[in-house]
């Protein structure tokens, strides 16, 4: 269902207004976690200001380790209902358990299902049956087929606003968290009519390859770049190596919109 052979046009997948696959970039942005209110009013009142439409903000995080931050669950999912209200902004975040998915659809604009749980079928399952947008992130080790298999479990249950999400997979090398692998973009896009973003800050987990990450990704035929912002990023209670903060924000969005990318 997902092939591009058996359907030659894109898919846009349409959240707040824009319509995901149209051929122009869009952008998710926002924290790693949704730590409080303020917290995500913060950003969200910086991205609406500039135009932005999109707001990412975990509820329920996949930690590594059990001992760290777990997320705020469905506080948090209320969090962002409220702030998505306030500011006009579409919001987007990772539901782990198949269970909650019918909850969350109260509270999301999309419905993000992580690498970690990119094979877990019977959330895939119940995300191909919520009336939501799902992005689906490549999983850790995940091959492209395998990959591109998660999304046709989604659309085989009759949801075919999918997102896919490049977000680096593991690889020997260790001067990036993950290594990003760009080619999978145009490959995406060859085998799938579906759109395909790609997240900068957990395929390349460095602050300084933001930017080149980005503009990489939209000069390859990405259809949106995802990147985590916090306010104060020193204090986040997740990921505090690699969200930018307000202003480097400000840099990054800069750099990334001044060129156009020659598709
Ligand atoms: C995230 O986007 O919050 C996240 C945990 O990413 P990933 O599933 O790609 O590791
Ligand atoms: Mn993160």
């Amino acid at each position: 269902l997902v092939s591009r052979k058996k359907h030659p046009e894109n898919t846009l997948v349409e959240v707040n207004g824009q319509n995901i696959g149209d051929g122009k970039p869009h952008f998710v942005f926002g924290p790693c976690a949704v730590e409080s209110y303020e917290q995500v009013a913060q950003v969200a009142r910086h991205l609406q200001q500039k135009g932005l439409k999109l707001l990412r903000g975990g509820a329920y995080k996949p930690r590594t380790s059990p001992y760290d931050f777990q997320g705020l669950g469905v506080e948090g999912l209320k969090i962002l209902k409220q702030v998505s209200r306030e500011y006009n902004l579409a919001v987007i975040s990772e539901i782990v358990n198949p269970a909650d998915i019918e909850m969350a659809e109260e509270y999301l604009d999309v419905i993000q299902i992580g690498a970690r749980n990119m094979q877990n079928f019977e959330l895939l399952k119940a995300a191909g049956q919520a009336s939501k947008p799902i992005l689906l992130k490549r999983g850790i080790a995940a091959t492209i087929e395998e990959f591109i298999n998660a999304a046709e479990y989604i659309m085989s249950q009759g949801n075919g606003n999918i997102i896919l999400c490049e977000r680096g997979i593991r690889t020997y090398e260790k001067a990036t968290r993950n290594t990003l692998d760009i080619t999978a973009v145009p490959i995406l896009k060859q085998e799938t009519h579906l759109p395909v973003m790609v997240d900068v800050t957990h395929s390349t987990g460095r602050r300084d390859l933001l930017i080149p990450a980005a503009k990489a990704a939209l000069a390859i035929g990405a259809d949106g770049v995802m990147a985590e912002v916090h306010p104060d990023p020193a204090v986040a209670l997740s990921d505090s190596a690699q969200q930018m903060n307000l202003k480097q924000f400000d840099h990054f969005f800069n750099e990334i919109t001044a060129t156009s990318f020659v598709r």
